[in-house]
């Protein structure tokens, strides 16, 4: 029941209940009157009984004093005394009026026929005393006869009065028992009236005022401790506490929006220290594989809700190649024509699903599930495209939360990085590398010779020849030095064309070349050498329509560990070549063994 019903049911039954009591104390009140009435019927009857009484005796007496005295006096007061009877007897005849019942009139009656038989014996006697005889006067008036009709109108008018005072004192009883019952029930009433008043008014103090108040408490002290979880009653009445429920329920989406609000910016906080970090991180990047361990460790936490590759260029394909990828993505090739992807083609960010509608990329598998919510994006630096971000969500539409900038931020710093990472190697393979003939300088030479002391196995052979063009001043001297250094460049090609693909070929200075063997055994290299030598002596040179002459080459071989220790290598081949040289030129020597040398010194 709603309980602006049982409010209006309380309020009726008060009012009821109220107008009820106020109807039983009229009763009672009416119930007084009429005890007041009895009383005052009772008096009135009383009254005009007792006169009656009162003057038949005063009459009787002046009759009695007239029979004796025969005075004239004594007549003239008789008779005016009766007349003052029959007014009296006159208003009592009507005594019914007053009330009385007719039992009580019967009695009445009978005193009124009684005071007149005794009238007529006074009137008896006092015309007999008018005629003189006194005697029989008194003896009419003071016969045993007269005495009692006197007392039988005293005892009727007393027995009247008592019937009246009986009647009235029972009316009196019942209207004093009635106006109590009156009053009693008056009086519960009102009690009842005031129970039900307080009882409405707790009713209401609970249900309006103290169950709200008790849970807008306990929503205030939940949203206190920021739990928006809770959910604030409704309440639609227009007082103080509907009001409170309204302004906690503004108080509380308030709060919501505030806690959205922050958990967006410590989200995008935590994205602008991850991508700050990575970025830091990128700059150290020595190698390429750096750069994938940081782009696998920190992407995935920059955008979680997607999985995807780092795809590098292979110029020579003009094509994407997957470098490395993060939570297994499903729907792109692995390597694809740089015009399949649109991101490339467009030189910007691309998705074909999500919050918008595009074209997708031909490099996407389709599923059948529709277009796949992907995103790619080119990563260009100052030379050109260098590769390509791509992503992929499981949810479709998640790539709506993801922030463009941030992504492009992402694309752009790790496109930076590839680009500083190529920039690096190209000026160290500048720094390494010889401008005239191509090949590996010095300083390569000593990096790779690091690289096969420390990691080549103690017993793995290891060879290297130095390899000198014999007289090759003459060449400057007679053909001119643009001339020398086409023979070196010839040179250094035949030496590259000749070598294994295990094998290094350095310009070690000047005209002078170095050769690294790994994995061979000193007649298996000086072999090797020596087919050079031969082949370099087979090269028939011209420069500026000049034929310039056979180039001959000196070389001398040593090999670890049957020659020498392995960072004795170089020096070891030097003086070998010291010694074809010596003897002769155009030839090719080997460092004398180990233990031969050790004999030789010992
Ligand atoms: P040998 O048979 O004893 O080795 O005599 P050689 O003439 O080959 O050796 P030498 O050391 O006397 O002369 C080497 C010359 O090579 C000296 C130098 O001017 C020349 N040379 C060094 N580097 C270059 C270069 O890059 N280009 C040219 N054209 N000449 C160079
Ligand atoms: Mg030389
Ligand atoms: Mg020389």
């Amino acid at each position: 029941m709603r309980l602006s019903t049982i409010t209006n049911w309380a309020y009726g039954a008060t009012v009821a209940l109220t107008l009820a009591s106020g109807a039983t104390m009229l009763m009672a009140s009416t119930a007084q009157k009429q005890e007041r009435d009895a009383v005052q019927q009772r008096y009135e009857l009383d009254h005009a009984t007792s006169l009656v009484a009162e003057d038949i005796g005063v009459l009787s007496g002046l009759a009695r004093q007239y029979a004796i005295s025969g005075s004239l006096a004594d007549l003239t007061a008789y008779r005016h005394e009766l007349k003052e009877l029959m007014k009296v007897e006159d208003r009592a005849r009507h005594i019914r009026d007053a009330g009385a019942s007719s039992a009580e009139l019967y009695d009445l009656q009978q005193v009124f026929r009684q005071a007149d038989a005794l009238l007529d014996e006074q009137d008896a006697a006092i015309k007999v005393r008018g005629q003189g005889d006194r005697g029989q006067a008194i003896a009419i008036l003071f016969s045993p006869e007269y005495e009692r009709e006197l007392e039988r109108i005293q005892a009727g008018v007393v027995r009247f009065q008592s019937r009246i005072d009986q009647r009235t004192e029972m009316a009196m009883q019942e209207a004093v028992r009635t106006s109590r019952l009156w009053r009693t029930t008056s009086e519960v009433m009102l009690g009842i009236t005031g129970l039900l008043f307080l009882c409405v008014l707790y009713f209401i103090f609970r249900r309006r005022v103290l169950h709200p108040v008790v849970k807008l408490s306990d929503v205030v002290t939940r949203l206190a401790a920021q739990d928006y979880a809770v959910e604030p009653p409704v309440y639609d009445q227009i007082d103080e506490i509907g009001d409170m429920a309204q302004a906690l329920r503004i108080f509380r989406e308030n709060g919501i929006e505030r806690q959205r609000l922050e958990q967006e910016r410590d989200a995008d906080r935590s994205v602008r220290d991850l991508l700050s970090r990575m970025t830091q991180r990128m700059q150290n990047c020595d190698t390429i594989d750096d750069l994938r361990g940081i782009v696998e460790r920190f992407i995935p936490s920059i955008v979680p809700s997607a999985a995807g590759s780092l795809f590098l260029l292979d110029c020579e394909r003009d094509a994407m190649v997957e470098f490395c990828s993060w939570s297994e993505p499903q729907q792109s090739r692995s390597s694809f024509p740089v015009s399949a992807c649109w991101a490339l083609r467009r030189g910007g960010l691309h998705k074909a699903a999500g919050n918008v509608i595009d074209v997708p990329c031909d490099h996407l598998e389709l599923t059948g599930k529709g277009v796949a919510d992907t995103i790619c994006l080119p990563l260009v630096a100052r030379r050109g495209t260098l590769g390509l971000l791509y992503f992929e969500f499981a949810v479709g539409g998640a790539s709506a939360t993801v922030s463009d900038v941030y992504l492009n931020i992402l694309a752009e710093n790790v496109g930076l990085a590839l680009d500083n990472l190529r920039l690096r190697d190209a000026l160290q393979d500048m720094a390494m590398a010889d401008p005239l003939t191509s090949l590996s300088n010095r300083r390569k030479l000593e990096v790779a010779l690091e690289s096969h002391v420390a990691e080549a196995r103690p017993d793995l052979s290891i060879s290297c020849a130095m390899i000198d063009i014999d007289h090759f001043k003459r060449f400057n001297d007679e053909y001119g030095h643009d001339a020398g250094d086409a023979v070196l460049r010839a040179v250094g090609k035949a030496l590259k064309d000749a070598v294994r693909s295990d094998d290094h070929v350095f310009r070690y200075g000047g005209e002078e070349f170095l050769l690294l063997m790994p994995g061979l055994g000193p007649e298996e290299a000086a072999r090797r050498v020596e087919g050079i030598r031969a082949s370099i002596a087979a090269l028939r040179l011209r420069h500026a329509d000049r034929i310039l002459g056979e180039v001959h080459v000196s070389a001398g071989v040593a090999c670890a560990p049957a020659h020498c220790d392995r960072d004795g290598l170089v020096h070891a081949a030097d003086a070998a070549l010291y010694e074809a040289k010596r003897n002769g030129r155009n030839r090719v020597a080997i460092a004398p063994l180990k233990e031969l040398e050790g004999r030789a010194a010992g």
